[in-house]
């Protein structure tokens, strides 16, 4: 094991239980030559701003940069499906030495009357910070030629973690906010903050909410429309679930606009329940804290008898978690246990020390709690603690599978909706199914002697 984790690594990882007191060192630069599993900053705003389906989204940089992002997520429009191309200036060694700005601005000349976008996005690389192209100026220039907003993302790759991409597209997206008409918002209103509408499942919340009485402004930003961004703060409250990605954009709008924000998750059939209970308290409205019990109470009758013949089969099984925002690891922990399971390992790419404190709350003893980890980290826990299921992305999809080990996609590329009470049923078929697939007869799981031989 001490061969695998770096010693400028070790105050990032936290095995809870024994004499240590809960400490973890986080949010800050990725140890180079680590290989870390995260992305980087404009990949983080990418994926914040992506589903906004009637805008259009130029990457200016390398054609590198755009192949990253394009269409590989999973979020769903109901109308525009813009969001789904990927622009790129496509720079190359002619434009570093002279400089992109004219390019970048035969893109936009070229693509907005082409596509007539509600607005553009236009993202900086890290080519960009390096030849130092004035993006703003150019943006600034196209928005009085075209009419459209016309946004510069400062998302130059190099200059922080995936976190700070975040915050580069909660400044870009409050430059909208507030410019629009907000006539006729009814005074029980919400805003989604922080989902993505993966597999439809801001639909699948909408309705919950259109049940109680409650109306939706903006999905900010899954199945998004401009138009609804700008007239968000006529919202009275914003419920900001993936908080990592778009709590700085409910602060500055509390702060600007006096909207109050609540923290919330749509995963698990806890948090979803709390959800909607917060929402009608918020309101103080007694209808609709009856009409979300009543809601709870017959989406449960529907799915519970499923969840406990899975839970007969996957009692006593052992998973393991890495996800972007250390929030949505809160409710997997609680979906696991309640399918009788353990989860033993705990991880995030950005998670802040608020978050892991509570990560590390809720956890059992002996459990791993990993911040920026890296491949080699991840497999020596999944072997060490001898996993079942492990829950990533697209980047943890390859490390189960050669370890052998049942995979479940939580990420944003996925097809399935794990949100609302169906998708907690759909979440625990999911890992019925990997955990339980009879392929490990014949691949079975590599255990302690790969671990051995590493060490
Ligand atoms: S912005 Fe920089 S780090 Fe990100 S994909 Fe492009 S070159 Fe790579």
């Amino acid at each position: 094991m001490s061969q695998v984790i770096f010693a400028e690594r070790e105050d990032q990882i936290y095995e809870k239980g024994g004499d240590k007191p809960f400490r973890i060192s986080c949010d800050k630069q990725s140890l180079a030559g680590a290989v870390s599993q995260r992305a980087c900053v404009f990949c983080g705003s990418r994926v914040v701003l992506y589903p906004i389906a009637d805008a259009l989204h130029l990457i200016h940089g390398p054609i590198g940069c755009a192949s990253y992002t394009w269409d590989i997520r999973g979020a769903l429009s109901s109308g525009p499906e813009l969001h789904r191309y990927s622009f790129s200036t496509d720079l190359g060694e002619t434009d570093v030495i002279f400089g992109g700005e004219s390019k970048l601005t035969r893109a936009l000349d070229e693509l907005i009357p082409l596509h007539k976008p509600k607005a553009a996005f236009v993202y900086s690389t890290c080519m960009v910070g390096l030849i130092g192209d004035d993006i703003s100026a150019v943006c600034k220039m196209a928005q009085r030629r075209h009419g459209i907003p016309v946004i510069p993302v400062m998302s130059e790759g190099f200059k922080g973690n995936k976190r700070a991409g975040y915050y580069a597209a909660c400044a870009a997206m409050f430059r909208l906010v507030g410019t629009g008409d907000t006539t006729g918002i009814p005074p029980m209103s919400v805003n989604l903050l922080g989902d993505f509408n993966l597999a439809g499942e801001i639909w699948i919340i909408r309705k919950y909410l259109e049940r109680m009485g409650v109306s939706v402004v903006a999905n900010i930003t899954g199945d998004g429309r401009v138009a609804d961004v700008q007239r968000a703060h006529g919202a009275a409250l914003n419920l900001v679930q993936c908080s990592g990605s778009t709590m700085e954009l409910a602060k500055m709008m509390q702060e600007t606009h006096g909207i109050p924000f609540k923290r919330v998750s749509y995963l698990g059939v806890d948090d979803m329940a709390q959800a909607l209970y917060d929402v009608a308290e918020f309101f103080e409205s007694e209808e609709a804290m009856a009409k979300a019990r009543e809601l709870v109470r017959g989406e449960l009758s529907e799915i519970y008898p499923r969840l406990m013949e899975l839970r007969k089969d996957l009692e006593g099984k052992r998973a393991a978690l890495y996800v972007g925002g250390a929030f949505k690891a809160f409710s997997l922990i609680k979906s696991f246990r309640l399918l009788g399971m353990k989860v033993v390992l705990a991880g995030s790419q950005t998670g802040t020390q608020e978050d892991y404190e509570e990560l590390a709350e809720i956890c059992e003893p002996g459990t791993v709690i990993v911040d920026d980890a890296n491949p080699l980290e991840l497999m020596t826990y999944l072997i060490e603690k001898d996993v079942d299921v492990f829950v990533g992305g697209v980047k943890e999809r390859p490390i189960a599978h050669k370890l052998g080990i049942g995979f479940v996609d939580h990420n944003h590329e996925r097809k399935l909706a794990l949100e609302g009470f169906v998708g907690m049923l759909n979440f625990a078929e999911e890992v019925h199914a990997t955990a339980l697939s009879p392929v490990w007869r014949f691949t079975p799981r590599k255990a302690r002697p790969r671990l051995e031989a590493l060490s």
